[in-house]
């Protein structure tokens, strides 16, 4: 007789990525990885959560986040004697389901139920977890009338002073709930009947990310032996996408094997292409054109910023990209390079700071070099937009970015890039010893964000921020000083 297993939300979420997710999760916990961006994530909902809650001064919240089966009776409780009352994280079960709801809160006849996210806006996945928990509620004979998301509100403006009021948006997900609560029994079923059969032998794909990193990718990409050195799905781009998913359906894995006939026309894939199956770089003369039309003496610019989902500082919007550090390389007619640089690790908003010291330091004239300049030109708009006394030199600034990687990307490629037109792949088959890689704690920009988090942490020592300084200083730097590199290497 099939065994029946304790599921929750998550359980069902994971099945509904991927069947084998969900199979490691219950009989395979101790391969589970959790990667130090997953955890990021889950920090930041945390602190979501709490705001959340904080609108209502009278709810009861649920503790014991592992003693469920205690959550469960504390539930009950709360219920029985205070039904006008909030209740938060209220755990409830219901045909071998345990779930736990964001917000529940008194309406006319019964509750209204919200789910918590800490995105910008209502997502698919939003819809399945308010359905999952829907279903249970409503089957364990909790009256919920209404469901909604609520999310963060992207054009909330942070006052300061920890006023919060507004940072929610609440996103109408009724209909769609609706259609897909019906959906939740069959779910249900399928998870069990894959829980009582041997793990599920699926292979590694878009899904393994979509719409979370999957904590077993390691253990997946481990049984499935090698990949191939030159996979085809490396061919970039929707039309990339496309023909890497006709070429594994007739049966090629590595680019190298793929005869040209097969490529199509597009001229940037038969490029990649080529350069993969003959192992030799292309370079268009072309590029010595375009970078020899910018002049000298140029600037290569590069910022560090980072977005709060939460706003820290006053002024300032939910994700706004603030920019906390740039690094700069001036190089002169005859190639001489000089370095200028900026970081702010007080943990004070840093835009002010920014601000004056480009206008310092970048001069009057000449090209400014950025890697993707559009970023480069919004962090420095709203620089101006905050600082409305420093616009005309900034807007000067912008005025002055050139960018490299669409020169990159015209007239470039070295198999080793793999399809990735990124700083971090193309510098290192121009200059393998400046490779992102030889760096140390800080490597790339996910890495410069949680240690600039932690550095501005009231609790790091001086000796620990000082530390995360120099990594962030060496980071920032290497990104200019690869771009000198590529430029030059452009240039013949
Ligand atoms: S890594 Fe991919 S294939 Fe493996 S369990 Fe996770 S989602 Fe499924």
């Amino acid at each position: 007789m099939a065994r029946r297993y304790f599921l929750s939300k998550s359980k069902l979420n994971a099945y509904r990525q991927c069947a084998r997710r969900l199979w490691l999760e219950v009989h395979r916990k101790d391969l589970i990885e959790i990667s130090p961006a997953t955890q990021r994530k889950f920090d930041v909902g945390h602190r979501v959560g709490e705001l959340a809650r904080a609108e209502y001064p009278d709810g009861v919240l649920i503790g014991h986040d592992s003693a469920l089966a205690a959550a469960l009776s504390e539930t009950r409780a709360a219920l029985a004697a205070s039904p006008r009352r909030p209740v938060f994280e209220a755990t409830v079960r219901h045909a071998d389901v345990l779930v736990r709801a964001d917000l529940l809160v008194p309406t006319a006849g019964g509750f209204h139920m919200a789910e918590v996210k800490s995105s910008g806006e209502v997502k698919p996945y939003h819809v399945t977890d308010v359905a999952i928990q829907a279903w249970v509620f409503r089957g364990a004979g909790i009256p919920v009338r209404s469901v909604e998301v609520r999310h963060i509100d992207g054009g909330f403006v942070y006052p300061g002073g920890g006023d919060y009021r507004g940072l929610f948006a609440r996103g109408d997900v009724e209909a769609d709930v609706a259609r897909l609560e019906p959906e939740v029994p069959k779910w249900v079923r399928e998870a069990q009947a894959i829980l009582n059969r041997p793990e599920p032998d699926l292979p590694m794909g878009a899904h393994c990310d979509d719409p979370f990193e999957c904590p077993f990718k390691r253990h997946c990409a481990r049984l499935a032996g090698p990949a191939p050195a030159f996979p085809v799905t490396l061919l970039p781009g929707a039309q990339g996408g496309r023909l890497a998913e006709e070429l594994i359906a007739a049966g090629f894995a590595d680019l190298r094997d793929v005869p040209a006939a097969r490529i199509g026309e597009d001229a940037k894939l038969r490029r990649i292409h080529e350069a993969t199956v003959s192992g030799r770089a292309y370079l268009s003369p072309a590029a010595r054109e375009v970078l020899a039309g910018w002049g000298a003496p140029r600037r290569y610019l590069d910022f560090e910023t980072i977005g709060f989902t939460v706003p820290r500082w006053a002024g300032t919007r939910p994700f706004q990209q603030v920019p906390f550090q740039w690094s700069c390389h001036a190089e002169d007619a005859g190639g001489r390079l000089t370095h200028a640089e900026f970081l702010d690790l007080s943990g004070e908003d840093p835009s002010r700071a920014c601000a004056e010291s480009l206008v310092a330091a970048l001069g009057q004239t000449g090209p400014i070099v950025a890697y993707s300049a559009a970023f480069e030109s919004g962090v420095i708009q709203r620089l101006a937009e905050r600082d409305p006394d420093l616009a005309p030199p900034l807007a000067a600034i912008r005025a002055r970015l050139v960018d490299l990687l669409p020169v990159v990307r015209a007239h470039y490629y070295h198999r080793d890039m793999k399809g990735s037109y990124s700083i971090k792949d193309v510098l290192p088959t121009v200059a393998p010893e400046l490779a992102h890689a030889t760096l140390g704690e800080v490597q790339d920009g996910g890495g410069a964000q949680a240690a600039y988090v932690e550095a501005i942490a009231p609790e790091t020592t001086d000796e620990r921020r000082a530390e995360l300084g120099r990594s962030l200083r060496e980071y920032c730097a290497r990104d200019t000083l690869g771009m000198v590199r590529v430029a030059r290497a452009l240039s013949g």
